[in-house]
């Protein structure tokens, strides 16, 4: 099957029966819903670019598995190149989206999976990688979005999985049939679950001892009998719901997440990936963090773009483009931007083939890269509000803009330097804060700070990477507490 269009995909959403909610009430229509829409246009990006000649090479490539061409976000990665045109198409859709564009998840869950499967199989004897292949081949062939299914709920984070108080904060198999398992649980945070056609789930964390039922990984229509998603709110949410655009902000695009219960859902063999082989979950949820906290060097820096230009374009509408602190602060965002960047392609280029054949980012620079973005965002978003002004958060709505009575007010003490229009002015503004305080959700600075896991879960990477053994034994040679390193025979 041809590469979907955006139209195509959008199409291909209208035929889910998915189980999806929000404020209370069950939505019948997800895909013209105002508040979901704009996280489905994000998408719709994703399939756009595979159309455009000039962006070919970033967006599409030929499977390895089929021969064909299919949409990067649902390959493997062959190559360290592979791996940067990933990082440089997420940085792409970053600027057009300004947003989350939701499906690169899928695809680093993709690629943790294949390699995870093949070392089991290696080890146990079983078919789990045979199974993946011809999935993953199914998902390339029609061009389908997989989002990641990881995170667990985790009840009681000091607990393991399987001595939780209740069962089902971690998603488990509660029974396995000749035709198949069935798993009950609920991911969370799930990004793009609603707007995807498949849910490729993982276990979130090291498995012990006890957490066989726990050590699952298959995958999932979205719309399977037993999966609801419960919809998450985002900042202001309801202003999509108004008339006009203005209050929106970034108005087109949006990202999307959702608690997503699975009740009792049944898999068949075929689909399942994983079962009970704990001693492989700390592999395969190492390897999904990786490529995913790469990818944060893709999509991040895209972002940061735009809220770059934003802030330019506001000290330009204040009247201070030339003054130096102004100067110095925008000068600091693209440094802030440049190395995410440059963090995302360092750990493509030192990435290392599987035994499967895939290839895998480098795991400490990945970490190292998402690190950086549980900060700088912080950092670029602070520039941004201190140079935009505190009208970023008082600034009147669309309706008292167009009213006829205090409407003249508002275009007059709203409007620019060198007349830019109060329209103008207050529409850069509203971008900036659907950007910043979460409209276009997820925020710029939460998403940044949890996604792909907190702080500390690359804090412990980044140790666990690190060979302190080596670095102690370079500082001994120089200090000559052991034997110095000759320069001549
Ligand atoms: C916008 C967004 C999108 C996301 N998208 C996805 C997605 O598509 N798929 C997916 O699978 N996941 C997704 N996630 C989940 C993300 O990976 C988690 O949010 C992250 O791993 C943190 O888990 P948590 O939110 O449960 O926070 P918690 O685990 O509760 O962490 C809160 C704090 O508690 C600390 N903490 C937690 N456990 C312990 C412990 N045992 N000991 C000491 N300290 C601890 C953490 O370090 C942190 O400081 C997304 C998250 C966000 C915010």
């Amino acid at each position: 099957m041809a590469l979907k269009t955006a139209q195509e995909y959008i199409d291909s959403l209208r035929a889910l029966k998915s189980d999806v909610w929000l404020f209370g009430e069950k939505v019948e229509n997800f895909v013209d819903h105002p508040v979901i829409r704009p996280s489905i246009n994000a998408i719709a990006l994703t399939y756009k670019i595979a159309h455009e000649p000039e962006h070919e090479d970033l967006a599409v490539t030929i499977s390895s598995l089929t021969g064909e061409r299919t949409n990067r976000f649902t390959s493997l990665f062959m190559s360290p190149d592979d791996m940067v045109k990933k990082i440089k198409m997420q940085r792409m859709l970053g600027q057009r989206s300004g947003c989350c564009f939701q499906r690169c998840v899928g695809m680093d869950a993709i690629n943790a999976v294949y390699s995870s499967t093949f070392e089991i199989d290696e080890k146990h004897g079983t078919e789990y990688h045979k199974r993946f292949k011809e999935w993953v081949k199914y998902i390339q062939q029609n061009d389908l979005c997989v989002q990641g299914a990881m995170t667990d709920v985790k009840g009681d984070r000091g607990q393991s999985p399987s001595k939780q108080p209740d069962p089902d904060m971690f998603v488990h198999v509660v029974e396995r049939r000749p035709d198949g398992i069935v798993i009950r649980g609920a991911k969370a945070h799930q990004t793009g679950s609603v707007n995807s056609h498949e849910m490729l789930i993982m276990p979130t964390l090291t498995m012990r001892e006890g957490d066989e039922d726990y050590s699952v990984s298959c995958a999932i229509p979205s719309d399977s009998k037993g999966v609801h998603f419960i919809y998450g709110r985002q900042s202001c949410d309801k202003r999509k719901l108004e008339e006009g655009d203005i209050d929106v902000g970034n108005f087109m695009f949006g990202g999307q997440e959702a608690l997503t219960v699975l009740d009792d859902v049944f898999v068949p063999w075929e689909r399942v990936f994983m079962d009970g082989e704990v001693e492989f979950s700390t592999m395969m949820v190492e390897r999904f963090a990786a490529n995913h906290r790469q990818s944060y060097g893709g999509c991040k820096p895209g972002i940061g773009d735009v809220l770059i230009g934003a802030t330019a374009s506001m000290a330009e509408y204040n009247g201070v483009p030339r003054a130096s602190h102004i100067r110095d602060k925008i000068a600091e965002m693209s440094h802030l931007a440049e190395t995410l960047h440059a963090c995302g392609l360092a750990c493509c280029t030192q990435g290392t083939k599987t035994r499967a054949g895939n290839y895998q980012p480098d795991i400490l620079l990945a970490n190292v890269c998402k690190m950086n973005v549980t900060r700088f965002p912080y950092e670029l978003t602070r520039l941004a509000e201190d140079i935009a002004g505190g009208a970023l958060v008082t600034v009147p709505s669309e309706a008292d803009l167009r009213n006829p009575v205090v409407g003249k007010y508002v275009e007059k003490y709203f409007k620019g330097a060198n007349n830019v229009s109060a329209e103008d002015r207050i529409r850069m503004l509203t971008l900036i804060n659907s950007m910043t305080f979460g409209l276009t959700a997820p925020s710029y600075r939460t998403e940044s700070m949890h996604g792909a896991g907190s702080p500390q879960a690359m804090k412990v990477m980044i140790e666990r990477q690190t060979d302190m053994n080596e670095k102690k034994r370079l500082a001994r040679v120089l200090a000559g507490i052991d034997e110095r390193e000759k320069l001549t025979d």
